[in-house]
């Protein structure tokens, strides 16, 4: 079976001699993975358009359960993206995100948008990493079935309060009245932190990226974010760890 469809690669692995084995989101099928024949010799028409973080319109062949690329031309390489390294090991992350979260075969097509969207951005210096990464994070959590119950307190319902807590193993928020003082790992949000997170979950996808936070409240809301995120995935990212080892201090 032949099929053509547009999609990024979100992991990229050597395979053989010359050859690659990637994993695509693609628009039309959700994630696919694909023998990328050649791609590593640099005369290969492959070569580019297989590369990690490059958005390429493909020609796939599948046959007895093998997956394999007849032909990819880049729509987008992300040149701004590739050439920064703490851009590339966020794009990179982000990636490997979409690897973990999202089934194979399974379509979503918004989860697409959020990365080429979240990579454009960056690319284009329109918005920061520091803004990037939780909008991403906690956006595709969201669409993944991680979403948090962000409405009110999960207690007493109340929506706002001097003092609102943030629980990241359950997702729930927790006003001051209501803390037992044996929550573990709850965090405090600040008022602008709590509605940017509001926002990011529940805005319609056009005005995602149309918030604005102050310095000190978008530090605050990575690390939310990302406590977050490590504490529904369990699990380490390596792309992550390398993220801040290279990420310049704010
Ligand atoms: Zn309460």
């Amino acid at each position: 079976m032949r099929i053509t469809t547009d999609g990024i690669v979100v992991r990229q692995k050597n395979f053989g001699e010359k050859d690659r084995l990637i994993t695509l989101l693609s628009r039309d099928h959700g994630m696919i993975t694909a023998f990328a024949n050649g791609a590593r010799s640099p005369r290969s028409p492959l070569a580019s358009s297989t590369e990690l973080l490059t958005y390429s319109n493909f020609v796939l062949f599948e046959y007895k359960g093998r997956t394999t690329v007849d032909a990819a031309s880049a729509n987008q390489v992300f040149f701004g993206v590739r050439q920064d390294v703490e851009l590339l090991a966020l794009g990179t992350y982000l990636a490997q995100l979409c690897t973990e979260v999202l089934p194979e075969g399974e379509q979503d097509p918004q989860c697409l948008r959020l990365l080429l969207n979240s990579l454009y951005m960056l690319n284009e210096k329109k918005r920061t990493a520091d803004f990037i990464k939780p909008v991403f994070e906690l956006r595709l959590l969201g669409l993944s079935g991680f979403m948090p119950d962000l409405v009110a307190c999960t207690e007493c319902g109340c929506y706002e309060h001097e003092k609102m807590f943030f629980l990241p193993a359950e997702g729930e928020l927790r006003c001051g009245d209501c803390m037992t003082g044996h929550e573990i790992g709850a965090m405090p949000l600040a008022p602008g932190v709590l509605a940017a997170m509001r926002y990011i979950l529940y805005s319609d996808f056009e005005k995602l990226f149309s918030f604005t936070l102050p310095p000190e409240g978008l530090r605050q809301l990575g690390v939310v974010s990302e406590c977050f995120l490590l504490a529904q995935l369990e699990r380490e990212f390596p792309a992550l760890n390398f993220y801040h080892s290279v990420k310049a201090p704010v």
